[in-house]
């Protein structure tokens, strides 16, 4: 640590960062809302490399020597999963649905689990990342280019509809799908970054099914969670792991 920072860090110490550093001035920072702080240059940037300097107003996280480094290195997507589904407020009748089953939605799949809802169910159109999600205990993984996913959905719940569909793929397609196999007041929980726009009938939202839409951003105050889930062994980072480069 640097003259002037807080001796909160000594040499040797393992450390991981969340990837915004807030200003703490902002009209979010002062209301805790650090995730959404107005400074659009406030994001840590370097992080995969093998030094990195991190800045005094760096959000900074103490790793226990438990958790080897490939694992510790997912704590910032994990956190986002931990975030992601502490704000559905998922229970324990709930159907959820995770769309993607990238990195952000594996781990989804498995914070979910640690709440122990109803089932579990994944989507992707990788067939690896499909059989990952079995193992780690999804009740059905469906694949949209080889089943109808909203019929299979609507089949398992008797008609009804899933209570959470959590989006993680950044596919406009995956959203109109949670809206079709939602029940209603079911929830949409929007995580994802898209890069094209969604046509979707509002309608949906409104009239026919009085839906629940929620989106999420980043992982403000889900780091300790995610680093205790890490060492308690709650969580399986390695599973995620396909390649190691150093
Ligand atoms: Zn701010």
């Amino acid at each position: 640590p640097g003259d002037g920072v807080k001796k909160a860090f000594v040499r040797g110490d393992r450390v991981t960062a969340e990837c915004i550093m807030p200003c703490g001035k902002c009209y979010y920072c002062k209301k805790g809302l650090y995730h959404l702080c107005d400074d659009e240059n406030g994001f840590l940037e370097g992080g995969f490399a093998e030094y990195m300097l991190l800045p005094k107003n760096a959000l900074i996280h103490k790793v226990s020597k438990d958790i080897p480094a490939v694992e510790a290195a997912l704590c910032e997507p994990l956190s986002c999963s931990a975030y992601a589904v502490n704000q559905t407020g998922m229970g324990m009748e709930d159907t959820v649905v995770i769309s993607g089953l990238g990195a952000i939605g594996m781990g989804m799949l498995q914070f979910a689990l640690l709440r122990n809802p109803k089932r579990v169910i994944g989507i992707d159109t990788n067939d690896a990342l499909c059989e990952i999600a079995k193992k780690l205990g999804a009740a059905e993984v469906l694949n949209p280019m080889k089943e109808d996913v909203t019929k299979r959905i609507m089949e398992l719940t008797d008609g009804v509809g899933c209570d959470i569909y959590m989006e993680a793929t950044g596919n406009p397609a995956s959203v109109e799908t949670g809206m079709n196999c939602l029940r209603k007041q079911g929830m949409l929980f929007i995580y994802s970054v898209f890069k094209k726009k969604a046509e979707i009938d509002l309608n949906q939202i409104s009239e026919f099914k009085e839906l629940r839409v929620i989106g999420g951003h980043l992982s403000p105050g889900a780091f300790p969670y995610t680093i205790d889930c890490l060492e308690k062994g709650k969580i399986n980072a390695k599973v995620m792991v396909t390649d190691i480069f150093a």
